[in-house]
């Protein structure tokens, strides 16, 4: 085994695992027993190894639509949120009595992303989560698709998982899906495509391999799962992705198998506060920072001054998540706003010391200071 993988594993106390809605269903969407019971069997495995586990399974609507008898996933909104109902309940009973075997109490836990807007509430996540290994609970989390429309959705269950990852400083994610793990071109057309054994960094060129893979039954693709992979690899944690389908994934994993794609962790681990700050709000706002404060910003870990400010938009109040933007409005950071939308747009592209005369008061010389700001991508 690779050194990186060898210490990755063990020292990889916490571990999320995210299993797709294909690995847990058949073609007609049915829940899949065996593989319920193989993926228990894996985890009572690692929990008596020591390891602490959080499961973010996808799989509600999938066996939703089995048990109504549809034959094809609904397009639309009402008939999604009816399946997850319907789903979400008989795929809790397959987990409980599945690791009921093992006198392992399962915990059912459905997030919005609006849940992880709020601080508190994502705190609240984080310590009932904790609070649940205490007990040698499963805690078991999906998106709580009855209620979550566009505006208030992860998009996709591979994004939670790494919020998830993020949330409880989870050193190791583990994405099981049904492809074996990254290709270094599409296996489909291209013979000499080999599977990427480890990954070092998720830049553009990785980001650019995915293509437009996207399964029958669930909402993510080899995409989704790359930006996910991303999102938890910067804020500091390693991910693994790997073929679900494969009966022992885990046990292989575990035993040190060169299986699937290892995607190694950024080499600094991110605070907490800027992981939420980063990617578990939503920004309310934008700024678009000219050059000079960009590169203030993002090489020289400075603070942002209203004279790199050239515009803003959104509507928010002081204490806003907001995001840094370059001239053409691409995101490449995030950070919490001293000021409204309202006084920004006065103080943009001002001196500091103006904002006196401007505003009356001079609570802040930054608009975001260097602590409550997040590199999210390098511009
Ligand atoms: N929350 C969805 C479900 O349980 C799955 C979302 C996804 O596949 O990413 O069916």
């Amino acid at each position: 085994m690779d050194t990186d993988r060898k210490e990755i594993l063990a020292n990889a106390e916490t571990i999320v695992i995210k299993v797709g809605t294909n690995v847990l269903t058949r073609a007609d969407g049915t829940l899949e027993p065996n593989q319920v019971n193989s993926l228990a069997d894996q985890i009572f495995r690692l929990k008596q190894a020591g390891k602490k586990v959080a499961l973010v399974s996808s799989g509600a609507i999938g066996a939703g639509m089995g048990r109504l008898g549809l034959k094809q996933r609904p397009s639309d909104l009402r008939h999604l949120q009816a399946c997850a109902a319907v789903g979400q309940s008989f795929l809790m009973r397959a987990y409980e009595d599945s690791l009921a075997r093992y006198g392992i109490p399962t915990a059912q836990i459905l997030l919005t992303a609006g849940d992880f807007d709020n601080r508190t509430r994502y705190l609240n996540v984080r310590n009932t989560i904790l609070t649940l290994f205490e007990s040698n609970c499963l805690p078991i989390i999906n998106e709580n698709d009855t209620i979550s429309v566009a505006e208030i959705r992860f998009g996709d269950n591979d994004t939670l998982a790494a919020l998830v990852t993020n949330l409880i400083q989870a050193p190791l994610l583990i994405l099981l899906t049904v492809v074996d793990g990254l290709y270094s071109a599409d296996p489909n057309t291209d013979p000499n495509a080999f599977l990427v054994n480890t990954v070092k960094q998720i830049d553009r060129e990785v980001l650019e391999k995915a293509g437009v893979t996207k399964s029958s039954l669930g909402s993510g693709g080899m995409k989704s799962k790359l930006k996910a992979a991303r999102l938890a690899t910067m804020a500091g944690e390693s991910v693994i992705m790997a073929n679900g389908a494969i009966p022992g994934v885990l046990d292989a994993i575990f035993s040190g198998e060169p299986v699937g794609t290892l995607f190694l962790a950024a080499k600094q681990n991110m605070a907490a506060w800027k992981r939420w700050l980063g990617w578990a709000a939503r920004p309310l706002g934008k700024v678009l920072l000219d050059a000079g404060a960009l590169s203030a910003v993002c090489s020289k870990g400075k603070s942002l001054l209203p004279i790199g400010v050239r515009e803003v938009t959104g509507s928010f109040q002081k204490g806003a998540v907001i995001s840094l933007c370059n001239l053409e409005g691409e995101e490449f950071g995030r950070g919490l706003s001293n000021y409204s939308a309202a006084d920004i747009a006065k103080i943009a592209g001002k001196k500091s010391e103006s904002i006196i005369e401007l505003l009356g008061i001079l609570p802040y010389e930054e608009i975001i200071h260097r602590d409550n700001l997040v590199i999210i991508e390098q511009p």
